[in-house]
């Protein structure tokens, strides 16, 4: 069964019990934007949601599409509740409470036009993040998009754990028309370009567009995650299926697969089982589906085969903090339908320039939605204090 994405009132209502409304806040420091669970839970622990709510918004800007998929290795594993028995799910607390009681009465209070302009370039987390803080301190912010649609690379998250609507509707919420310009469909090959056009800073948060290369013979017979997560439905099979790759995006194309009606799912991981990026949920969800992982072990070449790819892979010995190929021990493994790699991605080259200010996980690598916000925030506060000092 899918489990659900939100609490129901009884299950919120014990959540809510549970928490120990710790005077030190534990929570609130291991959060990468400081979000105070603390505070909010009192709130909520005494019926006042619209403050809950508020506290949750004023720091981060994604506060629902956060909730749903934030892993639990930041406020939930410094919660102090675990000493006890588990974690309070502070993430799906927040989640849940945006998603029953934020209003549309929450929007914004108008803001003198301090008469710049400022581009970001990307509508991701990052970019999201870094407008909302420059439009609240008067700037114009024109963000520069070139998908379709907001998200970046949350939209390749399934719907079944980040429907999409749920990233719109936090946009709606922070979305400012006087002070904000969307532009979709509308890259930006060279971020210097726009200063020529006026603009006085640019913020660049365009992510990691392109993918790892697994530098194997028959390469190009796979599928990156990022084509087969974009139109899964084009690559439906009932085939068996390898992924190559040890974190959560590994995990959400075995999942997707799985939907897709893939017989038999495997995945494989070059380091230890230990070192894979999944929370305890996604193990756990992992074992439950019987889908196998197989650790230790790499991809050494694909070719086709008389019944679908034929995937060699070795396995590793762990020495020295790294994994070391075994000798001898290459293995031929046929019949797949589908192999696709998901072992990361990579920025663009960066330009260098003052007033140019890179954000997200273009700046940081591969990170999760919780850093991305926290770097768009500080990428803005960064921009608004060199900009500062540039006038004085
Ligand atoms: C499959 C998958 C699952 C994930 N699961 C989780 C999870 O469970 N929990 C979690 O916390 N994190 C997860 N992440 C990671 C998270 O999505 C990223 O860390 C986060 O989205 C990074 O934000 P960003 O704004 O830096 O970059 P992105 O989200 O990548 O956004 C960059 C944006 O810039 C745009 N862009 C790029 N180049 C240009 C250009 N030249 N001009 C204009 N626009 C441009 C792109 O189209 C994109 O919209 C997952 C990522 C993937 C791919
Ligand atoms: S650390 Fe856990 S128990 Fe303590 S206040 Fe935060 S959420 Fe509540």
């Amino acid at each position: 069964m899918t489990p659900s994405l939100y609490l129901n009132k009884i299950q919120l209502q014990a959540e809510l019990d549970r928490c120990l409304n710790c005077k030190t806040q534990p929570c609130m420091h291991a959060c990468p934007v400081n979000c105070n669970p603390q505070e909010f839970i009192n709130h909520a622990k005494q019926g006042n949601f619209a403050a809950a709510v508020k506290t949750i918004c004023r720091n981060n800007p994604m506060g629902q599409t956060c909730g749903l998929i934030c892993p639990d290795k930041f406020c939930m594993q410094a919660c102090t509740r675990r000493h006890i028995d588990f974690a309070i799910r502070i993430p799906k607390l927040q989640a849940t409470i945006l998603e029953n009681y934020r209003s549309v009465a929450d929007e914004h209070s108008p803001v003198p036009d301090n008469g710049q302009n400022i581009a970001v370039i990307g509508a991701g987390p990052a970019g999201i993040a870094a407008a909302s803080v420059l439009s609240k301190n008067g700037f114009s912010v024109t963000i520069f998009e070139k998908s379709s649609q907001i998200g970046g690379a949350l939209n390749l998250i399934p719907d079944s754990r980040l429907p999409h609507e749920v990233i719109e509707k936090d946009w709606h919420f922070l979305f400012n028309p006087e002070k904000m310009q969307l532009n979709l469909n509308t890259p930006v090959e060279k971020p210097s370009a726009l200063l020529k056009k006026g603009f006085a800073g640019v913020i660049v948060a365009a992510g990691e567009p392109n993918c790892a290369s697994l530098n194997i013979p028959g390469e190009e017979l796979c599928l990156s995650y990022m084509d087969y997560l974009r139109t899964p439905e084009k690559y439906k099979t009932a085939g068996k299926i390898a992924v190559i790759g040890g974190g959560n995006v590994a995990v959400d194309c075995a999942f997707t697969a799985l939907s897709n009606g893939a017989s038999q799912i495997e995945i494989y991981v070059r380091r230890r089982l230990s070192d894979m990026k999944i929370s305890h949920d996604e193990y756990l969800r992992l074992l439950n589906a019987e889908i196998n992982i197989l650790p230790l072990t790499a991809p050494e070449k694909i070719t086709p085969g008389t019944n679908g790819l034929n995937l060699f892979v070795h396995r590793n010995e762990w020495i020295d903090d790294h994994p070391e190929p075994i000798h001898d021990s290459a293995t031929l493994l046929q019949g797949y339908s589908l192999i696709i790699k998901a072992i990361g991605s990579y920025a663009d080259p960066k330009y260098e320039d003052e007033r140019i200010i890179y954000a997200g996980d273009c700046k940081t690598g591969g990170s999760t939605i919780v850093e991305a916000l926290a770097s768009g925030l500080s990428s803005a506060e960064l921009l608004l204090q060199k900009l500062m000092t540039a006038k004085h």
